[in-house]
Parts: C-alpha cells; structure tokens; sequence
C-alpha cells in the first residue's frame, strides 16, 4: 500500500456497522427537489422547447401545416396516445407501420402539438412528399439530401425514399450530363529520364 493512503487511513477512524444499518440510495430515497429548482427546470424546459421550434429553420405556417396534418394522421395519432399513455408492452402486438416507431419511443417527445425524436420532427404522411421535394430544392445528391434531412426531420424510411426520389428527379436526369469531366488524355511515356515529351 503506497505511503499515502497509509497515512490518510492513520486519518480515518473505522467504525464497524453491521450489514442492516449499511443503507442503500435508491431513486426513491434521494433528497427532495427544491420547489424553486423545479420552477426552474421548467422555465429551462419552455426556453428549450421555444428553441428547438426556432431551431427547425421551418416557417410558422408551415409548422401550423404540420401541426394540422399530424393531428389528423392516424398513425401519429396512435403513436401520440402510446406516448402519453404507455407503448404496449409486446412490440408484436403493434401494427407493423406504428412498429417501425418502438425503438424511438424513449427518444420521443411532444412539443406544441408537434411529435419530435430527439431534435427531428416527425412529418406526418400527407406531407412526405412536399417536404422531399424541400429537401431537394437544392438539386443536390442523394447523400447531401440525407445529411441535411438527418437531425431535422424524421419518418420510417426517409433514406429510403430520398434515396428513390432524387434519381427520379426531371431536372437532376436532364441537366446531369451538362457537366461531364474531359476524359484524360495520357501523353506518351519516354524512353530516358529528363527526356521531354515532343507530344
Ligand atoms: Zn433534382
């Protein structure tokens, strides 16, 4: 034992308990919050939510949209009844479109009406497509569609379907071979070093 931790138990006057009076912390038996730290952990909870809506970089209009559109989406609806009321507890028993959202369920929240994972906002179906098209104003490549769609926006397959609709884009197909490389023109190969190429 190093000379250090000899002398700081010289320090320490060792008492024997027994096993019964050695108590364990639970959850449960943890000091109780101050009712002024829980105001302020609400406060903290109302500036972030205000933060993560602005965050979006997503019109008020449009957020109205969504709002709308995911009250009326069955799904969400479903998956927003789990969210405030319990997930069953055999993800089997889930029908397979609103089973593809079990995994995220503790990553789930809901802000103003609006369903988030993390930070992504869950789009309701009847805007999929308008928010694909968002995504792509850009003309950008499949890759660059998913980044910038990650961390933002989130439903079951969004890869999948950027990844089908960026292909199929009229624009990207018309104007893609507008920018061909020049194909390399090799000069020929000399005989001797130092020797220059008459090509
Ligand atoms: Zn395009």
């Amino acid at each position: 034992m190093p000379g250090v931790w000899k002398n700081m138990l010289k320090l320490l006057e060792i008492i024997y308990k027994a096993g019964k009076y050695l108590y364990v912390a639970d959850t449960l038996s943890r000091a109780p919050v101050d009712p002024a730290c829980e105001e302020l952990i609400d406060k903290q909870l109302k500036i972030y939510s205000i933060k993560q809506l602005e965050n979006l970089s997503i019109s008020k209009e449009k957020l109205i949209e969504i709002k709308l559109a995911t009250e009326q989406d069955e799904i969400l609806k479903i998956i927003k009844d789990y969210h405030t009321n319990g997930w069953p507890k055999n993800p089997n028993k889930i029908q397979k479109n609103i089973g593809c959202f079990f995994p995220h369920r503790h990553d789930m929240h809901c802000n103003n009406g609006l369903l988030f994972i993390k930070n992504s906002l869950v789009i309701p179906e009847s805007l999929r497509k308008d928010i694909l098209n968002k995504i792509h104003r850009g003309h950008l490549g499949v890759n660059k569609c998913q980044r910038m769609a990650r961390d933002f926006i989130f439903w079951p397959d969004i890869n999948l379907d950027i990844h089908k609709m960026v292909p199929s884009c009229e624009k990207c197909n018309k104007f893609q071979n507008n920018n061909t490389k020049e194909t390399l023109l090799p000069h020929s190969i000399t005989l001797h070093p130092c020797e220059k190429n008459r090509n």
